[in-house]
């Protein structure tokens, strides 16, 4: 047997191993409970009207006439229909159910895509970015090898202030370009006319975008898109993946939906091939789909009466992100993100690294972050809080921290 040595050599999970062993490490001596603002994952239960479609569900399910096997490859059509009912006619963007992929969740889906592209296709990911992406590629072996903490041949762009965390597209040629915005980690956006560069850019260079929208619900900024697809040509260039997971509570659950425009082709060998009809004959023979209940609880989350639930549910952390931008504002840090996305991305004090700020607020706060260099170099320097705790411990996070500053 010969094994995959691109998988046996990747990297460890260096970043969340290492904050759980210092974590463990001092948790049993702590004065007193630490509090987790490292955390990607939501913490409200589900809503009403999500856990009414679950239980009517598991009654239908038990019935001869309602009970259901294999849901089809691509999602019920009723989901994807809520999907462009809810998500995108209100944004003026017209889409036909058979371009709308559902999935268990956009973790598998960013992941998987590039099986779609040849298997030597050049990579490019914005810095600091969320893990996944670089992960699935390095397996795939497109990425080279990984020498003093950088892969050969992935292209970075790097984020920072300077460029207001929206680097200019790549100036090497790739096939593929990530872009995830609203951002993890920075809590970043990018306007209108930033997106429609990076648009152009890929349709002038026949690159792929995979814009991985996930956080897309806690876009509050009316001039800031939520879709790619509200970018004129995007059609052409860009695969759309968005979640459940942090739009209606669903990371336990799992469901998420991909985009594929039927627009969206590339040449291969002398004629013009259709990505949406690639990736469907790939899910047909690659998954089974995602279970029915699951489904109709997605589709309750995109009906009225859900969708003003979890809107609430948002506010809440949005509310939580808010108060940790005004606090941590106010005690003089430089502080990024937190107005249209769950995370804030700030500048740790008095020139620490990332990894000593982690350490300052574990030791004396008891307040768990995230070092904002597990994320890429670009990230040294930086911290991640989110904004997915209760606001009861986020209030108490942020004055034990403001005592601590
Ligand atoms: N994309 C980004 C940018 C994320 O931060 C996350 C989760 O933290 C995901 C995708 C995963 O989404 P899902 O739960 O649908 O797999």
């Amino acid at each position: 047997m010969r094994l995959n040595a691109h998988l046996a050599n990747l990297p460890g999970n260096y970043l969340f191993a290492e904050i759980a062993r210092r974590v463990k490490e001092y948790e049993a001596a702590a004065p007193r409970r630490l509090i987790h603002l490292g955390i990607g994952d939501v913490t409200q239960p589900l809503a009403p009207a999500i856990v009414q479609a679950l239980v009517e569900c598991a009654r239908e399910m038990g019935t001869a006439d309602g009970f259901r096997g294999y849901p089809p490859d691509q999602g019920h059509p009723f989901l994807r229909q809520a999907i462009i009912d809810a998500d995108y006619a209100p944004l003026g963007v017209a889409l036909d159910a058979d371009e709308v992929f559902v999935s268990d969740g956009a973790k598998t889906d960013t992941s998987a895509l590039p099986e779609l592209l040849a298997a030597d296709a050049r990579v490019a990911i914005t810095d600091p970015v969320y893990p996944a992406y670089i992960d699935a590629n390095a397996m795939a072996g497109r990425l080279g090898r990984h020498a003093n903490g950088a892969w050969t041949k992935l292209v970075t762009l790097p984020c920072s202030p300077d460029n207001g965390f929206a680097p200019e597209p790549p100036s090497t040629p790739v096939d593929l370009l990530y872009l995830c915005y609203p951002n993890n980690p920075t809590g970043t956006v990018l306007t209108r006319e930033r997106l429609a560069r990076f648009v152009d850019h890929a349709r002038q260079t026949g690159t792929l975008i995979l814009f991985d929208a996930a956080y897309k619900a806690y876009v509050t900024d009316p001039s800031i898109p939520r879709s790619i697809y509200q970018i004129e040509g995007a059609e052409n260039i860009a695969i759309e993946c968005c979640s459940f997971s942090k739009s209606a509570g669903f990371t336990g659950m799992r469901c998420a939906y991909t985009v594929i425009p039927r627009a969206l082709q590339a040449e291969l060998e002398g004629r013009r091939v259709s990505l949406n009809a690639l990736w469907k004959r790939r899910i047909a023979s690659r998954q089974n789909g995602v279970s029915y209940p699951v489904q109709r609880a997605a589709a309750a989350a995109l009906s009225p009466v859900g969708q003003a639930q979890v809107a609430e549910q948002i506010r809440v952390y949005m509310d939580n992100a808010r108060r940790i931008v005004t606090a941590l504002e106010g005690a003089g840090l430089q502080v990024h993100g937190g107005i249209n996305a769950p995370y804030v991305w700030l500048r740790a004090p008095h020139g620490r690294d990332s990894w000593q700020f982690f350490d300052l607020l574990l030791h004396q706060a008891q307040v768990v972050g995230t070092p904002g260099s597990g994320f890429g170099p670009s990230g040294e320097g930086y911290f991640r809080l989110t904004a997915f705790n209760t606001p009861d411990n986020t209030q108490e996070a942020l004055e034990r921290m403001l005592a601590v500053l």
